[in-house]
């Protein structure tokens, strides 16, 4: 089924057409009788909710009512005539080495069981002109923790791309590399920067923020870039102008409490520094670690919750995102209902979830992306990485069966 063909196969009722043709009034979305309502009231009137409200939607027994106010917040956040917007970008993922120095429990990428590679300069520029020839306008380039991947290497590599692609945004280094990278230059994180964005940096992603709780981290035998620095480190990124965006790994041992604290530091950092583009939720996965039988593992209910409660939660974010590459596909779409507006990129291939045995698709085509965003009964906009509108698709929204229909498929 094409984009094209959907609003003639699926019958939309009346009151769904309405909404898609009218801009949407924002109405109270719970009854009253809700034993949330009280924060739903203040989340009306446009108020900051607490740490403890946060707590009580993640035990508040009716997934759907929280998911309601994350989808109210995400409509209010949008903005007039864009209620239904949900952006997708044409990019693609490089990752030059998986060695790394580090060995945090949860991850299969740097695995020593996996083969460890790291590629010349001119391997990364092969790599990257496949991604060109389909058109991308965004690199986002994350590796593991290499002393023979260097400052100099990283200079050298992103100096070559931009000579060859100077229209291009390079969306490169996490905080956990920046932090390494200066400690192996015996130099400041702010050099570290500034050299980097000489050579054609443009953005930060957000990994490696994990779960900034020290305990988890401990047991996840985590000792890179603890909370403090990853904020430092983004901080100093966005004093310099540069945008970034923040991530949340979860199903490493975390309790909610974990998670609340997380969203607050970032909150906190982002009324300080104020560059975080979007905030994204991530999930582990467990091929090739030891960690299964000491976690437990996130539900479609806790995935989506997490969805929700940080659009509500990060009132200072313009955007989150639903990760189609680890929530899977059918999640990421019931996710654009709970509060996300974000369905990441066509991704070219990733290899860090792959290698933990996600079982996405390597890659999605641009009409693919369009097609999981209208069938889910919303509007897909191709992006820039900072979120400037490229296209605004004629692909009719639609809706396949109800709301919660999807969802209790889904977490049953
Ligand atoms: S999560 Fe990052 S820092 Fe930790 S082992 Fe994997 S690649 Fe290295």
């Amino acid at each position: 089924m094409t984009c094209y063909d959907v609003a003639l196969l699926e019958s939309v009722s009346r009151q769904h057409e309405k909404e898609l043709t009218v801009s949407v009034v924002l109405e109270k979305v719970l009854p009253g009788s809700s034993t949330i309502s009280d924060i739903a009231e203040r989340i009306y009137a446009g108020e900051r909710i607490t740490s403890a409200d946060a707590l009580r939607l993640y035990h508040h027994p009716d997934l759907l009512e929280v998911g309601a106010l994350g989808e109210f917040v995400r409509r209010r956040k949008a903005g007039e005539g864009k209620e239904k917007f949900v952006y997708y970008i044409h990019n693609m993922h490089l990752n030059p080495t998986n060695f790394c120095v580090e060995t945090c429990r949860f991850c299969s990428y740097a695995n020593p069981g996996n083969k460890a590679y790291s590629w010349t300069v001119e391997e990364v520029l092969d790599e990257a002109r496949k991604g060109a020839q389909l058109g991308i306008n965004e690199i986002h380039m994350v590796g593991g923790l290499n002393p023979i991947c260097d400052l100099n290497y990283y200079e050298e590599v992103m100096k070559a791309i931009k000579a060859e692609f100077p229209h291009l945004h390079l969306k490169a280094m996490t905080a956990v590399e920046i932090e390494y990278l200066a400690n192996l230059e015996g130099i400041s994180f702010e050099e570290t920067l500034k050299r980097l964005v000489a050579a054609g940096l443009n953005s930060m992603p957000g990994g490696g923020a994990e779960i900034f709780d020290e305990s988890v981290r401990t047991k996840m035998a985590v000792k890179k870039t603890p909370a403090h620095k990853w904020l430092e480190i983004h901080g100093i990124a966005h004093q310099m102008g540069m945008k970034t965006t923040a991530t949340m790994l979860t199903g490493i041992g975390e309790a909610v409490e974990h998670k609340v604290d997380h969203m607050r530091l970032l909150r906190d950092q982002q009324d300080i520094s104020g560059g975080f583009m979007c905030f994204i939720p991530l999930k582990c996965y467990y091929e090739g670690t030891t960690i299964a039988d000491e976690v437990v593992e996130p539900t479609a209910d806790d995935l989506l919750r997490d969805i929700a409660i940080s659009r509500i939660f990060l009132d200072n974010f313009d955007h989150i995102k639903a990760y189609w590459i680890q929530l899977g596909v059918q999640l990421a779409q019931v996710a654009l209902s709970f509060g996300a507006d974000d369905l990441d990129g066509t991704i070219g291939e990733e290899k860090i979830t792959h290698a933990a045995g996600a079982k996405t698709p390597l890659q999605l085509a641009k009409e693919r992306m369009e097609e999981l965003i209208s069938t889910a009964g919303y509007t897909p906009v191709e992006r820039d990485t900072v979120y400037n509108i490229r296209r605004v698709s004629t692909c009719a929204p639609s809706i396949v069966g109800a709301l919660s229909d999807r969802v209790a498929s889904l977490i049953s």
